[in-house]
């Protein structure tokens, strides 16, 4: 009866029955009944009520507490039980939402807790991340990616499937997150009946009460065992290398426990993850067996889902007991908890956004972590109990250099996306949104000129048909530009391809082992003409070949990634088919075929153009910058003008994904923003003044 009445079973008739999930009717589970024992240990159980409380009393809550203390699991079902007692009328459809900034943590958690429920997931508890929705009717608690549920709002500006909405992982400052915020203060004013839950990790909470009217403030206090923290004696030139080196110390000298070791992204993370495994195999059988698990945003869910299997046994009764080794980007460092990790190891990077409005360029840089961040990081270490952090930095570089918090997002990304978004929900004012931290005019400003460049605003501001359309695409302005207008130069089929390809990490596989048989691979596929093509040879090829994953293989192309980019081309297809896009191809063997593929690539990335200068170095059109063409790419001259899909900030900076478009073009496509008037002076310049002469006297003399 005590088990019925914490969990609130009212409905479906079996408030009799302590044992049917009142879900779906059916009898709970064994793993059910273990997993609720160990739910009740965690810190915010035992402040349910108070919390339930709050949530009564207030339309708007922050939680705060420590990672691993539950606020992501359980709050959210707490939210659910509470909620469902206050609908009079149980036919009535309502929702709870939590959204996650990282879609890995989307995806696991929701996994969780569809387990902690004993639901199957997509259908109670479900998930919702760009280019994948696996939720249904049936669907009361759904996670989803913080960018969805603004996506979400565009179509239904006061959320009114939803009772309650939970912004998790508050303090990461998400830009998404960041416009929630400020949307959901006003949608709250105009549905009394919404609550908000603003759940956090840190203490910038104050910042939040302040920002919501003084929301009340309630703190999980976390159980955290002392962490022991190293640094380095002097700073260490290769961090990977240092990382590798003090694995392996620890794991040849330190007691048992789990070790997590934080590194920046993909590539670099299987690298070391393959160093690892290598180094712990010429170790020998004395250290008790590994097992290395990476974990970032592009590995499929039941990759992911390794984090959480337990360390290995020892490999014979009496010998070492074995130990599990994480290698993760920073969702590690909040979003996702793992139990048993007692050595952490934070080099003091991560990838982070940087934008640059002058020259217009937002990349992904490496970049040092703030002093919260490692807090949080060598937290992971004391969850089970006292850990170890080593910090691959000096202390003074600790004290003199990190800063001591993460800039929020806002103020250091291109807006072109974010002012659109605003616009399609309403949003005209953006000088005077209730931004928490507003962020620089002159961004602001950026975005707004991109968009009009574009056509999705018009002079004054407003949203045009055009940009309408756009804003429906859950992509950059400058590919949903490129697709809204692909039906005008005959060739959405095959701009549908590209985008696609463009939204999915790189198909291209390159083991270490085999890079020559890898480059030959690809330039069986290599377009002379551009990578954009290029893509679009593989994506054709991949169809040909029926999908076939060991064709794939063989042609060192990863079918996952092949697998993704054909669920993204369905997804925009249904876009433009609502939308009336017309979905056409150039014939084949007609001279046009591409020439009409590069031509609508330009009508959306004509403000992404580098001229060959007579220095032999590509410079970006207007801005100015010197850049090289990446070495992945595939063509076979160096074109006088590329558009480009990336710009790639490294020690050189270098354009990634070009394809040669012709000057001429350039004046046909984009004329108002080639519009010589207010250009700077430059090489580029002067190559389109002697284009427009002689566009000029062509005219002249067909007139004659
Ligand atoms: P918080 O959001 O406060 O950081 P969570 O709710 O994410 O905390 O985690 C609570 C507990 O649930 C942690 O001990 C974590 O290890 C556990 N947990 C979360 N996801 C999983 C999973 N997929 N498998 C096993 N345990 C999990
Ligand atoms: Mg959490």
């Amino acid at each position: 009866a005590k088990l019925a009445k914490t969990n609130g079973f009212a409905v479906h008739g079996n408030d009799t029955n302590p044992l049917v999930n009142r879900w779906n009717g059916r009898p709970y589970s064994k793993r059910y009944l273990e997993i609720l024992e160990k739910r009740k240990t965690l810190p915010v159980w035992h402040q349910k009520e108070e919390f339930l409380q709050a949530l009564k009393a207030n339309q708007t809550l922050i939680l705060v507490g420590e990672t691993g203390s539950g606020k992501t699991t359980q709050i959210p079902q707490f939210v659910l039980e509470a909620v469902e007692l206050e609908i009079p009328d149980k036919r009535r459809k309502f929702m709870v939402a939590c959204t996650q900034p990282r879609r890995v943590a989307a995806m696991s958690v929701s996994r969780r807790v569809a387990e902690e429920m004993d639901v199957n997931i997509g259908e109670e508890v479900g998930y919702s991340i760009r280019f994948e929705d696996c939720s249904s009717s049936r669907t009361v608690l759904k996670y989803l990616t913080d960018g969805m549920l603004l996506r979400e709002a565009m179509a239904d500006p006061l959320l009114e499937r939803y009772k309650v909405i939970i912004l998790d992982e508050a303090h990461e400052r998400t830009l998404a997150t960041d416009v929630l915020f400020g949307l959901l203060k006003e949608v709250l004013k105009n549905r009394p009946d919404l609550k908000l839950v603003v759940m956090s990790a840190t203490l910038e909470a104050e910042k939040f009460q302040g920002y919501f009217y003084g929301a009340p403030l309630m703190k999980v206090p976390g159980r955290l065992h002392p962490v022991e923290i190293f640094y380095t004696e002097e700073p260490e030139r290769d961090y990977l290398e240092a990382a590798i080196r003090t694995i392996m110390q620890i794991h040849m000298c330190e007691p048992p426990g789990d070790i997590l070791v934080f590194l920046t992204g993909e590539e670099e993370i299987e690298d070391a993850c393959k160093k690892i495994s290598k180094q712990v195999a010429n170790a020998g059988d004395v250290y008790g067996p590994v097992k290395v698990v990476p974990l970032y945003s592009t590995l499929p869910p039941a990759m992911q889902q390794k984090i959480f299997d337990p360390a290995p046994p020892p490999v014979m009764v009496g010998g070492s007991p074995g130990r599990k080794i994480v290698v993760s980007t920073n969702v590690a460092e909040t979003s996702l908890t793992i139990d048993g990790i007692v050595y952490v190891i934070d080099p003091g990077f991560s990838k982070q956004k940087v934008y640059n409005p002058r020259i217009r360029v937002e990349s992904l840089l490496v970049s040092p972590i703030s002093k919260a961040s490692a807090h949080q990081r060598s937290g992971r270490a004391g969850r089970t109990q006292p850990g170890k952090c080593f910090r691959l930095y000096t202390e003074k570089s600790f004290n003199n250099d990190l800063q001591p918090q993460t800039y929020p997002e806002i103020l250091r990304s291109n807006l072109a996306n974010t002012v659109l978004t605003l616009k399609k929900l309403g949003i005209d004012d953006l000088v005077h949104f209730d931004f928490m931290d507003p962020p620089a005019p002159e961004t602001l400003m950026r975005a707004l000129e991109v968009l009009n460049y574009l056509g999705a605003l018009d002079d004054d501001g407003n949203l045009t048909k055009l940009g309408e359309i756009m804003s429906e695409f859950p992509l950059d302005p400058q590919m949903a530009k490129m697709l809204v207008v692909s039906p005008e130069f005959n060739c959405s089929n095959e701009i549908l391809s590209i985008s696609a390809m463009l939204s999915i990490p790189n198909c291209f596989l390159r083991p270490r082992e085999a890079q020559k048989a890898a480059d030959e691979a690809k330039a069986n596929f290599a377009h002379i003409d551009g990578d954009h093509l290029t893509l679009l040879n593989v994506y054709h090829a991949y169809k040909e070949n029926n999908e076939d994953a060991s064709w794939c293989y063989e042609n060192f192309i990863n079918p996952r990634a092949m697998k993704a980019a054909d669920n993204v081309r369905e997804q925009l297809v249904r876009i433009m088919v609502r939308y009336n896009l017309k979905l056409c191809s150039t014939d084949f063997n007609s001279c046009d075929y591409y020439i009409d593929i590069r031509k609508a690539m330009l009508a959306g990335y004509f403000m992404q153009v580098a001229h060959l200068e007579r220095t032999g170095h590509y410079l970006t059109v207007k801005d100015k910058q010197v850049v090289h063409l990446h070495p992945s790419n595939c063509l076979n001259h160096k074109p006088e003008w590329v558009i480009y899909n990336e710009f790639v900030l490294t020690s050189r900076n270098f354009i990634r994904t070009v394809t040669d478009v012709h000057g001429e073009w350039i004046l046909d496509i984009a004329p108002r923003y080639f519009n010589l008037e207010n250009f700077p002076q430059c090489e580029a310049k002067r190559v389109l003044e002697k284009l427009y002469k002689k566009r000029e006297r062509e005219g002249e003399e067909s007139k004659n």
